[in-house]
């Protein structure tokens, strides 16, 4: 096996990254984000350190579950939540 993701929706590379313990594959292309499912657990535990780690002004996301979509585009400035840095 090959450490290259093929993007799901358009078939480009998908480059992969690590935050933290976490394993993000992102598409070159279309800038679709995958994370791999057994990740989700650490993903869990990421956002409660980041949000240990962090200013008054973050709030916990409500729920995290598996399926899950990325978040709308918005103007990145910085993030209010790991989550959302993954997808920066
Ligand atoms: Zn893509």
């Amino acid at each position: 096996m090959s450490d290259e993701w093929t993007c799901p929706q358009c078939q480009s590379t998908m480059s992969t990254r690590s935050a933290g313990d976490v394993t993000v594959h992102q598409c070159s292309a279309c800038e679709g984000v995958f994370l791999e499912r057994a990740d989700l657990g650490n993903l869990v535990e990421a956002e409660n350190d980041w949000h240990r780690d962090s200013g008054p002004l973050t709030q916990p996301l409500p729920r995290i579950s598996p399926d899950m979509t990325a978040p709308p585009p918005s103007p990145r400035r910085s993030a209010r939540s790991y989550i959302e840095s993954l997808f920066a």
